[in-house]
């Protein structure tokens, strides 16, 4: 079971990658997660990568390939895995294709949690957060009891810059133009699955699961 995980931020990505690998006990691999940790086993690529970030420069993808073929040459992968994160361009998934050739694996699918711009918007704009407790609130999904006042301790409810609509547009639009053409990619090699993500959390599950279901058979 060989997966790549693809999705817009507020689609719900994360939260069905938890649900995937728990319930076929494959590895998640997100890009930062194996960062890290060749960070800090110290490989040879690992310290390549860490001399690049340390001087805010962006890993080149030779080094970012090389770490994605360690990770996936790992026991752990031997019954799949479901990568998150990587590719972000159609080079990396040319890379990632030769490299599971070299490995004499292969991907099964390519699973796009597919959700709307405007529910995206609604997600992600709906934050609020508390001055003075922290706590967090979502205007749709979690509401407060009143309205911009903290059910916890009567503080005052406020937007992080970042949660602002014309900063998560920017944000939507830069990652629909970057993941556009990778799409267009794996729809072409015949990998690429839709699901709608606009649909309840297990629902998108259930038809995740439907899905792979037929791999396990
Ligand atoms: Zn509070």
């Amino acid at each position: 079971m060989n997966l790549v995980l693809m999705g817009l931020p507020g689609a719900g990505k994360g939260t069905q990658a938890e649900k995937i690998v728990a319930k076929y006990d494959i590895p998640h691999i997100s890009t930062g997660d194996m960062f890290r940790a060749a960070i800090k086993e110290e490989t040879d690529l690992g310290l390549k990568a860490k001399s690049f970030m340390d001087k805010g420069e962006l890993v080149p993808d030779e080094v970012t390939i090389g770490i994605v073929k360690e990770r996936l040459s790992k026991d752990d992968c031997k019954k799949g895995f479901l990568l998150d994160g990587f590719p972000r361009t159609v080079p990396q998934a040319e890379a990632l294709e030769q490299l599971l050739n070299d490995l004499e694996k292969g991907l099964d699918y390519v699973i796009h949690i597919e959700v709307d711009k405007s529910v995206l918007m609604e997600r992600l704009t709906g934050r609020r957060i508390c001055k003075d407790c922290g706590a967090t609130y979502h205007l749709v999904f979690n509401p407060p009891a009143k309205e911009g006042v903290c059910d916890r301790c009567g503080g005052e409810l406020y937007q992080r810059a970042d949660d602002n609509a014309e900063t998560v547009q920017n944000r939507l639009e830069v990652n629909m133009k970057q993941m556009q053409p990778l799409l267009d990619f794996y729809q072409e090699k015949g990998y690429l699955r839709n699901i709608n993500g606009q649909q309840d959390i297990q629902v998108v599950f259930q038809e995740i699961e439907k899905l792979v279901g037929d791999l396990r058979a």
